[in-house]
């Protein structure tokens, strides 16, 4: 069968990148892979936290959410938000720090990227401690929207991410040891 299991013998694992003792799981093998690029949009899709008529767009994390995002907000016909690193988009922005291991980071939006009330499923393509989509979605809140989901390519065995991410829908493609 045409499944997620396509997938995993496709996704990389890097050891000591960005640093010692780390394992860096890759996917863009996956989407170097025409099947691999279709079957990893059919499954998550077919794995959505919740039905596809119950958010309005769907907001990517810089860098590798905006590698996806676009591509199944295209395919459910739905908008893509950019959530990017700070500093980089032309506009007036809305930001929201949040705190790394050691200091801080800053996510934005442009002022205007989300209508009030909007709902929004947020994608990435890896979940680890969860502080990055925690930070996206105080973000959609503080502009004005509603998290609907979130939805992950991958997740990290035993480090339950998901809790920091309150009572929204989760899902995830493949959880990697
Ligand atoms: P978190 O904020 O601790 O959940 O880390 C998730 C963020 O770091 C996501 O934006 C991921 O793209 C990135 N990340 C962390 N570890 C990996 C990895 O092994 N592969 C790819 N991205 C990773």
């Amino acid at each position: 069968a045409e499944d997620a299991n396509y997938l995993v013998p496709l996704i990389g694992t890097i050891p000591d990148v960005p640093k010692k003792g780390i394992l860096f799981r890759d996917f863009i093998p996956v989407l170097n892979d025409a099947r691999g690029l279709r079957i990893l949009l059919d499954a998550l899709i077919a794995s959505l936290p919740v039905p596809a008529d119950e958010f309005d767009s769907i907001a990517g994390l810089e860098a590798r959410g905006f590698l996806f995002g676009p591509a199944l907000a295209a395919r459910l016909g739905k908008g893509f938000i950019a959530v990017r690193k700070a500093g980089k988009l032309p506009t007036a922005t809305i930001g929201e720090e949040y705190q790394l291991e050691y200091g801080t980071a800053k996510v934005e939006i442009e002022v205007g990227a989300v209508s009030e009330g909007e709902r929004v499923l947020i994608v990435d393509d890896l979940i680890a401690t969860g502080g990055s989509a925690k930070a996206a979605a105080d973000l959609i809140v503080k502009a004005g929207g509603t998290v609907a989901g979130f939805s992950f390519v991958m997740g990290l065995d035993g480090l339950n991410g998901t809790d920091k991410l309150g009572e929204a829908p989760t899902s995830i493609l493949v959880t990697m040891p």
